[in-house]
C-alpha cells in the first residue's frame, strides 16, 4: 500500500512531508521524491544497480550538503537553502538519467575508505573486498609480503592492501593509462605507497616480480553479459568488464602469464564471476598451479578462486 492510499483514506493524518515554511521544503520531503523518481525512472538500469533508490537519494543529498549519511539523516525535518536544493537537483538529474552514484558523486566506498571514480574504472563492489580479506591473510601467514594487483582499475585492491599492511612492498597495474591516473591519485589522497605500471597483464611488470602474491579483478563478463549492459548505455569501461567470448580470456591469459611471476610457494588469487569457478580452476591447474580452491563472498556466491605456486 502507497504511503498516499493511506493518507487519503485518513485525512486528519500527519502529512508524509512537513514543510518548515510555506516555501521550502525539507530534506525528507526532496529524499522521498527522488527516491521515487529513481524507483520508476530506472526500471531498465542493470538490476543491481537500481535496487537502493532511497540510499542513492540519501548519498546525492550527502553530497550536496556536504555532509555525511548520518548527518543528513538527522536533519530530515529541516529545510534546506536553495543553493544546496539546486545542487541535489542536478545531482538527481543526472542518476535519473541512468548514471551510477558513484560516477554523480565522484566517489565510492571500499573497505571502509573512500575512492575517487569515474567512468574510466571500474566502480568498487562490495563483493570484491573478499579478494582482499584472503591476501591479508595469506599476508599474515608469511609477511612482508611482495603482492602485485593486475588490472588495478582505481587501485582500490592494492592500495586497501599497502593500507593494511603497510610493511609489505605492493605494485599494481592496469592497461588504462587513464585509470592508472585515478589510482596514482587514489593512493596519494589515502596516502599508500603503491608502485604502479603501465601493462598488458604482466607484460610490464617484471621488474618485482617474482611475487607472493598475485591479486586481480580482471574484467570477466562474457560478451553476450557486456553487450546486454551496452545496450542499457552502462557507462563503465568495456576494459573492465569485457572478458571475451566465455568472459575468461583474459582470465586465462592472467593466469597462464602468472605462473612464472609468482614465487615458489606464493599465491594467486583472481575474482571471477559467479559461475565460472570450476573453469577457473580447471586453467589454474592446467597452468601447473596446485592448492586450487574456490571462495565464497558474503552473497554465497563463487567470487575468488585461488592457488599456490610449488
Ligand atoms: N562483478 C562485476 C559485474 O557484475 C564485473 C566485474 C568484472 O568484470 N571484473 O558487473
Amino acid at each position: 500500500m502507497t504511503r498516499r492510499s493511506r493518507r487519503s483514506r485518513s485525512p486528519t493524518a500527519r502529512p508524509t512531508f512537513e514543510t518548515a515554511d510555506a516555501h521550502r521544503l525539507t530534506i525528507r520531503a526532496l529524499l522521498h521524491d527522488a527516491s521515487e523518481r529513481f524507483r520508476t525512472e530506472l526500471v531498465d538500469a542493470p538490476a543491481y544497480t537500481a535496487e537502493t533508490p532511497y540510499l542513492d537519494a540519501l548519498v546525492l543529498m550527502g553530497t550536496a550538503l556536504k555532509a555525511s549519511r548520518e548527518q543528513v539523516l538527522a536533519s530530515l525535518p529541516d529545510p534546506i537553502s536553495d543553493e544546496s536544493q539546486d545542487e541535489f537537483r542536478k545531482l538527481v538529474e543526472a542518476r535519473a538519467s541512468g548514471m551510477p552514484v558513484s560516477y554523480v558523486t565522484g566517489t565510492r566506498e571500499f573497505y571502509g575508505r573512500t575512492y575517487r571514480v569515474g567512468p574510466v574504472v571500474l566502480i568498487p563492489r562490495p563483493e570484491t573486498e573478499l579478494l582482499v580479506d584472503l591476501c591479508l591473510l595469506e599476508i599474515d601467514a608469511h609477511r612482508p609480503a611482495n603482492v602485485h594487483d593486475a588490472c588495478t582499475g582505481s587501485g582500490c585492491v592494492a592500495i586497501t592492501i599497502a593500507l593494511e599492511r603497510p610493511e609489505s612492498t605492493v605494485s599494481a597495474s592496469d592497461l588504462s593509462g587513464e585509470a592508472l591516473t585515478i589510482a596514482r591519485r587514489n593512493a596519494s589522497a589515502l596516502d599508500a605507497q603503491v608502485e604502479f605500471t603501465q601493462s598488458n597483464l604482466l607484460d610490464r611488470v617484471e621488474q618485482n616480480a617474482p611475487f607472493d602474491i598475485l591479486t586481480a579483478n580482471p574484467p570477466y563478463l562474457t560478451d553476450n553479459e557486456y553487450k546486454r549492459l551496452a545496450s542499457a548505455d552502462w557507462p563503465e569501461p568495456q576494459l573492465a568488464l569485457a572478458g571475451g567470448e566465455d568472459g575468461l580470456g583474459v582470465v586465462r591469459r592472467l593466469i597462464s602469464d602468472a605462473i612464472d611471476r609468482i614465487a615458489t610457494g606464493g599465491r594467486i588469487l583472481v575474482e571471477i564471476g559467479a559461475d565460472q569457478a570450476e573453469r577457473a580452476q580447471g586453467i589454474m591447474a592446467e597452468a601447473g598451479f596446485k592448492e586450487i580452491e574456490k571462495h565464497r563472498d558474503l552473497a554465497g556466491h563463487d567470487r575468488v578462486v585461488s592457488g599456490r605456486r610449488w
